[in-house]
C-alpha cells in the first residue's frame, strides 16, 4: 500500500501552497477540503442527506450546502456540528480512499485542515506534516486572502488546536513564516527524504 503523509495546520498557515510545492515535484496530493467541496456542491454525493439533517435553510432545495450558514450554525452548536461530521466524514473518507488508492507518485499527501482536531484518518498516515508560522503572520495572512476580520480569524483560530498542540504532535514541521522560496526549498528536502523512504 502506498504510503501517505498527512498535511496539516491551522487556517491560512500555507497547506494548501506546500500542497502545490509537493505536487509539483512529484507527489500524489489528495486534499480532504476539495472533496468536501465536492459532495456539498449542488448534486454532490452529500446534499440530500444534509438536506434532511439541517432543512432548506442551510442547503437551499436544488441547491448546493450554504456553507457560511453551515459553518456558523456548526460553531455555534456542537450537536450540528457533530450531525455535520457523522454524513461528510464518512464521503470524505471514500472518496480519499479510492483517490489514494489511485495516486502514482513515490508517495501521497493528505491534506487534512483538522486533522488532529477530528483524528481523521489518523491510523492510516505514516506521518504527519505541520504548516507552522507565528500567529500575527496567520491572521494577516487569512485577513488578505478571505476577507474575514482580524477578530472573526482569531475566532476561528481558537476553535482549532493551539499552535504548541499541534507543534508537539508533528512529526514534521515545515516553517511558513518567511518567503515562498524558504518554504519551497523545505519542500524540497521533505519531498526528497520521502521520496528516498517510498523505495524502501
Ligand atoms: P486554509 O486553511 O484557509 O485553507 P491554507 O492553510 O491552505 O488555508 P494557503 O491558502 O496555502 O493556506 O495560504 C494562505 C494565504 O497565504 C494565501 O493567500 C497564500 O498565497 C499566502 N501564503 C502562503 N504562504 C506564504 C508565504 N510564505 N509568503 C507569503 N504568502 C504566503
Amino acid at each position: 500500500m502506498k504510503r501517505v503523509v498527512g498535511l496539516t495546520g491551522g487556517i491560512g498557515s500555507g497547506k494548501s501552497t506546500a500542497a502545490d510545492m509537493l505536487a509539483a515535484l512529484g507527489a500524489s496530493v489528495v486534499d480532504a477540503d476539495e472533496i468536501s467541496r465536492g459532495l456539498t456542491a449542488a448534486g454532490g454525493a452529500a446534499v440530500p442527506a444534509l438536506r434532511e439533517a439541517f432543512g432548506e435553510a442551510i442547503v437551499p432545495r436544488e441547491g448546493a450546502l450554504d456553507r457560511a450558514a453551515m459553518r456558523s450554525l456548526a460553531f455555534s452548536d456542537p450537536r450540528a456540528r457533530a450531525r455535520l461530521e457523522s454524513i461528510l466524514h464518512p464521503l470524505i473518507r471514500e472518496e480519499a480512499a479510492r483517490r489514494l488508492a489511485a495516486a502514482t507518485g513515490p508517495y501521497a499527501v493528505l491534506v487534512v485542515p483538522l486533522l488532529f482536531e477530528t483524528g481523521f484518518q489518523a491510523g492510516r498516515l505514516e506521518r504527519v506534516v505541520v504548516v507552522d508560522l507565528p500567529e500575527e503572520l496567520q491572521v494577516s495572512r487569512t485577513v488578505e486572502r478571505s476577507g474575514l476580520d482580524p477578530r472573526e480569524v482569531r475566532a476561528i483560530m481558537a476553535a482549532q488546536w493551539p499552535r504548541w498542540r499541534r507543534l508537539q504532535a508533528a512529526d514534521e514541521v515545515l516553517w511558513n513564516g518567511g518567503g515562498l522560496g524558504e518554504l519551497r526549498a523545505q519542500c524540497e528536502r521533505l519531498h526528497a527524504r520521502l521520496a528516498a523512504r517510498a523505495g524502501n
